[in-house]
């Protein structure tokens, strides 16, 4: 058996514990008494940067900011590297029965979404991590997982964290006054030809170097964007090579797809590195390979990363409702895979009926991972926002009842 019987695990984890805030609802925390005084300069940065949205601004609007506080440093149950610190973490006897499971989100959700993503999965505290400290972008996430956490190890190449060292040819062009040195979250979303022509004929207009006025104008823009400097007062929009690179994956990964879907795609899915990170854990315990049930699939995230870290696929069964998407993870598949990929369209339609024939087909699933859509967390159109309950962010709860069923049936064979 894979898992450890016990009842609290205790792992090494590196956070700095001074700096450690976390969700409200005091059965995370001991720590909720000091969260209130960081909130405001949080929630400002928020504002400001708008960093965890897939694809948007600012994830917030005032009536959810007093409802959860992150821990800052975004750092999760570690970063590669650091020296191990004893903390424990709870997990419930049930929750480490087979399959291992792994659920992502954005972490800056609308209130009391974490608390209840929680509740339904075994009330396993979430990790959030920023993905700044493994990329040159910041990606700030949540994930709810029954790994261990001891033993994890980085992919290498180590990934560039620096704007300039990820794309040195931007330097020339950067001016002193913009401090950026990474990009914030990436979205699905790029800047219009119209924004950067603005941009450029407001600098051109202006003195050099240009009024504080317009520099400030300038800088809203490039954080909100991420655009990048590529001549005298121009600045363009990063490609989606460079979103590819960023985010881990293999150059023109997401090719044949048209420029919005891919935006839209890479805006949403996982950062390779990070996942990897935690993924890593089930390298030495699968030395044969392992089945997998990835939900909400996109272009396979999960899927790179278990193959960056040599872990064999022998079936993944993927369940995706984007065309273009779904093509992407099979072209992919079909030129680094040789074991079998089935694919669904609709966690909907995969009925507990459907899955216990899967298991009986492949033996069991090793792995159940996926992030559920946050459109209706996070966003720029606040009319989406309405919570975990939305009819795109609701579907967690599929996740939810097919991790379920897995782990009942699984029960039931083994
Ligand atoms: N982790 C993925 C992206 C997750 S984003 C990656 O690394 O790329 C959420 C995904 O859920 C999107 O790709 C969206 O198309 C998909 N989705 C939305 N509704 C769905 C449904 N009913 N069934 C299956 N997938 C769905």
């Amino acid at each position: 058996m894979w898992y450890t019987p016990m009842h609290v695990l205790v792992d090494s984890i590196y956070a700095s514990q001074a700096d450690h805030e976390v969700l409200d609802e005091n059965r995370f925390s001991s720590c909720v008494g000091r969260k209130k005084a960081r909130f405001t300069e949080d929630s400002k940065k928020r504002k400001r940067y708008g960093g965890g949205a897939h694809g948007s601004q600012s994830p917030w609007d005032g009536g959810h900011e007093e409802s959860i506080s992150l821990p800052k440093p975004m750092v999760g149950f570690g970063l590669p590297g650091d020296r191990p610190r004893s903390v424990s973490r709870l997990l419930p006897a049930h929750s480490m029965r087979a399959p291992f499971f792994y659920y992502e989100n954005v972490a800056l959700a609308t209130k009391g979404a974490w608390a209840e993503i929680s509740r339904c999965l075994y009330g396993i505290e979430p990790e959030f991590v920023d993905s700044k400290y493994f990329c040159a972008a910041l990606r700030k996430r949540g994930y709810i997982h029954n790994l261990p956490t001891e033993g994890r190890s980085v992919l290498r190449p180590i990934p560039p964290k620096t704007i300039f060292e990820a794309f040195p040819q931007y330097e020339t062009w950067w001016p002193s006054w913009d401090q950026r040195r990474q990009f914030n979250c990436l979205q699905t979303c790029m800047a219009s030809a119209k924004l950067t022509e603005r941009i450029h004929r407001a600098l051109a207009n202006s003195s050099d170097p240009p009024t504080q006025a317009v520099q400030k104008y300038v800088l809203e823009e490039c954080r909100k964007w991420n655009l990048v400097w590529i001549g005298k007062n121009k600045v363009a929009a990063l490609d989606s090579l460079e979103m590819e690179f960023l985010l881990g994956y293999p150059r023109d990964h997401t090719r044949g797809a048209s420029k919005k879907k891919k935006d839209k795609c890479l805006g949403n899915s996982f950062q390779v590195d990070t996942v990897a990170f935690h993924l890593s854990v089930l390298k030495d315990r699968f030395p044969c390979g392992m089945n997998v049930l990835s939900l909400f699939s996109g272009i396979g995230g999960a899927e790179v990363a278990l193959h960056k870290l040599g872990i064999r696929m022998k079936t993944v069964v993927s369940v995706e409702i984007c065309d273009a998407s779904r093509n992407i993870l099979r072209t992919w598949w079909d030129q680094t895979q040789e074991g079998t990929l089935i694919e669904f369209r609709d966690v909907q339609s995969l009925t507990h009926e459907k899955i216990a024939s899967l298991i009986r087909q492949l033996g069991g699933f090793d792995l159940v991972i996926g992030g559920s859509p946050c459109n209706n967390l996070a966003g720029s159109n606040r009319h989406h926002r309405v919570g975990l309950e939305g009819d795109q962010s609701v579907l967690f709860r599929d996740y939810v009842r097919i991790l379920n069923s897995v782990k009942s049936i699984m029960a039931n064979v083994g």
